[in-house]
């Protein structure tokens, strides 16, 4: 274990404790939140905001971008214009970061965990499929579920730490099952299935900009859509539901505050223009370690599955089992080197405990077993 601390430390070319993920500000950050502290639109308007919007929606080839706060807005106001309301099911992974089960119970929601695939951590299609031919079942152009009686309004697949799942095949299950796609796309910009942008497949896609994200605007998200007048939905829900006047406040409907300022828009610019180098870098880190780690017979490097391109977002591995993935960590994280086990599943946590999942080996089998490693931008 000394070897691959050493392997790291030199690849990261510090003897320094070591981030998982660290921001880089690299380019014109500075330069543009000087021009918003100058021109005094630091808040709710501004122009960052709108050519963000205009260049990220070139960026993953969608028509439309609405920037929002942080990305489990982004997330919740995806599902609210997919029509997910209170009292409905949202199939998802119990392999995920807690946003994704915290956006749907906003909409009063219940998620419903089916498992994902070995090779993607991602949600499984046969999973998916197999579900729905055991509960679902079509009634009035809807899906419903035959065990809870509930509407099975839409389904919410994640591309984990930036590995494309199989959405090309979970979208035609969707819409052979009358279910809304919505894609948690928050891992994965920079990542493509088939040539095609991730959070691009479903009816609404969500990506987020935290800290720890592959670009970062402090806290930030957005959503992405091909279909005009939900992109304008979801930037009056964003916006208090204000129907725009040069002075009077009229909202016409329960809206959010949930509008990313001009300032981090202004950050999430500069950080968008050096998005390519920023893969470029990460690409490079993952055939470094893919060659270090093909010569350890105990640790598997997680290498992008096939017909995509990953981000290479949080770099990951996998251990032989739990005893072994325990002692890394501790080892690991001892010596300065930060790692990280993967999520604990969802459905075994206290507020998703009573939630309807089906066989989940998969989830369970890289519960146990996968560790990220540091993932930095190299300088
Ligand atoms: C980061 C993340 C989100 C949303 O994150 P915010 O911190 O709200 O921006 C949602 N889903 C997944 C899978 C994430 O990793």
């Amino acid at each position: 274990m000394q070897k691959i601390v050493d392997f790291i430390q030199k690849t990261f070319n510090t003897k320094e404790f070591i981030p998982l993920h660290e921001p880089r500000f690299f380019g014109n950050e500075k330069k543009y939140l000087n021009d918003c502290i100058d021109s005094t639109f630091v808040s709710s308007v501004g122009k960052f905001v709108d050519s963000f919007e205009k260049e990220f929606a070139l960026k993953v080839g969608s028509k439309y971008a609405v920037a929002t706060v942080n990305g489990t807005a982004a997330l919740h106001i995806a599902l609210i214009l997919a029509g997910v309301e209170h009292g409905d099911e949202v199939i998802t992974q119990p392999l995920t970061f807690i946003a994704t089960c915290n956006a749907i119970s906003y909409c009063g929601a219940k998620p419903v965990f089916v498992d994902v695939d070995l090779d993607t951590m991602g949600l499984s299609p046969a999973s998916l499929e197999n579900f729905l031919k055991m509960h679902g079942e079509i009634r009035d152009n809807k899906c419903i579920n035959k065990t809870t009686g509930k509407t099975i309004k839409a389904c919410v697949p994640m591309h984990t730490f930036g590995h494309p799942c199989r959405i090309e095949q979970i979208k035609n299950i969707c819409d052979t099952w009358h279910i809304e796609l919505i894609e948690d796309a928050a891992e994965s910009l920079g990542s493509y299935y088939k040539k095609k942008h991730t959070g691009t497949f479903g009816k609404l896609g969500a990506f987020s900009f935290n800290g720890n994200k592959i670009i970062t605007s402090g806290g930030g998200g957005v959503i992405v859509t091909d279909d005009e007048l939900l992109a304008k939905r979801a930037k009056h829900l964003t916006t208090t539901a204000k129907i725009p006047h040069a002075y009077e406040f009229v909202h016409d409907a329960i809206g959010y505050n949930y509008r990313m300022p001009n300032l981090n828009a202004a950050l999430l610019v500069a950080q968008l223009e050096q998005l390519d180098s920023f893969l470029e870098n990460k690409r490079a880190l993952s055939c470094e370690y893919a060659e270090f780690f093909r010569k350890s017979a105990d640790i598997k490097f997680i290498e992008e599955p096939k017909d995509a391109q990953s981000n290479y977002w949080l770099q990951a591995v996998l251990l032989k089992d739990k005893k072994e993935r325990d002692a890394f960590l501790k080892f690991t994280n001892k010596k300065g080197v930060m790692t990280r086990p993967i999520w604990r599943l969802m459905n075994e946590l206290e507020m998703f405990k009573t939630c309807q999942y089906f066989d989940l080996s998969n989830s369970k089998y890289l519960e146990e077993k996968v560790v990220n490693i540091p993932s930095s931008v190299r300088i």
